[in-house]
């Protein structure tokens, strides 16, 4: 053999070997691509997760109805072959084939979810029944976006997961917080009646970028508020407390929990634990934007305002190995950023 030909046996030997290395490469990621389904995906939090899983090599089946959420959120993943949006109301049953199923379908702030609070009722309750019995013909794990509006108006604080919660049942918050509850109620029936695979996390309030202009949440509105110059509208005196989640902390929470190995279904707190008042939110707010010339002013608060809210999230570090790493000042100038860029200012 002269010295071409034996190279042309050794490069073969090469290519070969590569070519099999590049179809295990292969496989090995096909086995862990996933087809994802993703209800409120056109919302703030599943915009975010449709992205993020996206990144990850999985496909994602993105289901809404735009009641909140809309296509300006997730028109940068449409060119993504792995994406496909679905316009559908949970409230109606489903037929798809995915892997995994992700429940987030469901107006969040107290404005939206109050204009129609049967249709929230409806969302969490008869769209959970859809989803699980989804979940169930497929024998497929889902998670439940759940909430701490499940413990009301906490007589304990900070909130820990075995706290049954102080709720109204009959007051205008009552759609979102019952209806959350009942929705917690069917997935841990699902698990104990049919053995199906759930995991159960409880957010705490989140904010960042891609929230709608007119979310109405108290972030969201503070930071348009002062960047317009328009009035910072603080309800009540501004001593109730909020605890604050950047959306990038609890991506990486909501995944590890869908993920984990350990069977540990929840329910689990999501959430930073660091407290601040309405009234320290506002004045931060201000403090970033010293260019602002807005004004802090009080309005009425509204009914069954909870009055404080921070998450004991031990167990989430137990069990999940996360804790939030975003604190409230980094996350407010990326918040503001996304804003100013959306308002072009
Ligand atoms: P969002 O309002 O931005 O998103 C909700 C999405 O669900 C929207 O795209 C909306 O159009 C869609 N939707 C509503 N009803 C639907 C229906 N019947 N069928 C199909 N789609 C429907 O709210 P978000 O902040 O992204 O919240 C997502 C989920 O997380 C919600 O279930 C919410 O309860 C939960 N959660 C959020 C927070 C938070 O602070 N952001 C806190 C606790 C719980
Ligand atoms: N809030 C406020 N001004 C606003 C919007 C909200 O003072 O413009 C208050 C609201 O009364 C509540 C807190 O901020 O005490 C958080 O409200 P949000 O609607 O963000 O969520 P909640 O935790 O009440 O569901």
């Amino acid at each position: 053999m002269n010295f071409q030909s034996g190279w042309k046996v050794i490069r073969g030997k090469w290519d070969c070997n590569y070519l099999r290395f590049k179809i295990f490469d292969l496989r090995f990621f096909v086995s862990i691509m996933k087809k994802v389904l993703i209800t409120g995906g056109a919302g703030f939090i599943g915009a975010h997760l449709s992205e993020y899983l996206l990144n990850q090599g999985n496909e994602v089946i993105c289901v809404d109805n735009f009641y909140t959420g809309s296509k300006k959120s997730i028109v940068h993943l449409m060119s993504n072959p792995g994406f496909e949006l679905l316009r559908h109301d949970i409230t109606f049953p489903l037929y798809v084939e995915v892997d995994e199923i992700y429940n987030l379908a469901c107006p969040a702030s107290p404005v939206h979810y109050q204009h129609d609070p049967v249709q929230t009722t409806k969302t969490s309750v008869i769209g959970a029944i859809n989803m699980l019995g989804l979940a169930k013909r497929l024998k497929i794990k889902i998670l439940q976006a759940s909430t701490s509006e499940v413990y009301g108006s906490p007589k304990i604080h900070p909130q820990t997961e075995d706290y049954w919660g102080n709720v109204n049942p009959i007051g205008p918050r009552s759609c979102y917080d019952e209806g959350k509850r009942c929705a917690e109620t069917l997935f841990f029936d699902y698990w104990r009646q049919h053995n199906l695979r759930i995991r159960v996390i409880r957010i705490f309030n989140t904010y960042g970028p891609r929230m709608a202009i007119n979310d109405g949440r108290v972030v969201s509105n503070f930071i348009v508020q002062a960047l317009r110059g328009e009035d910072i509208t603080i309800y009540g005196d501004g001593s109730q407390t909020r605890s604050f989640q950047y959306i990038d902390d609890l991506i990486l929470g909501m995944v590890k929990m869908m993920e984990n190995k350990n069977d540990f279904i929840g329910p689990v707190n999501l959430g930073n634990p660091n407290e601040f008042t309405i009234k320290e939110l506002a004045e931060k707010v201000l403090e970033l934007m010293p260019e602002s010339k807005s004004k802090i002013i009080y309005k009425e608060l509204p009914i069954d305002d909870p009055k404080q809210r921070q998450p004991d999230i031990t167990l989430a570090k137990k069990e999940l190995s996360w804790e939030p790493k975003i604190e409230l000042k980094e996350g407010l100038e990326k918040t503001i950023d996304y804003f100013k860029n959306i308002l072009s200012l």
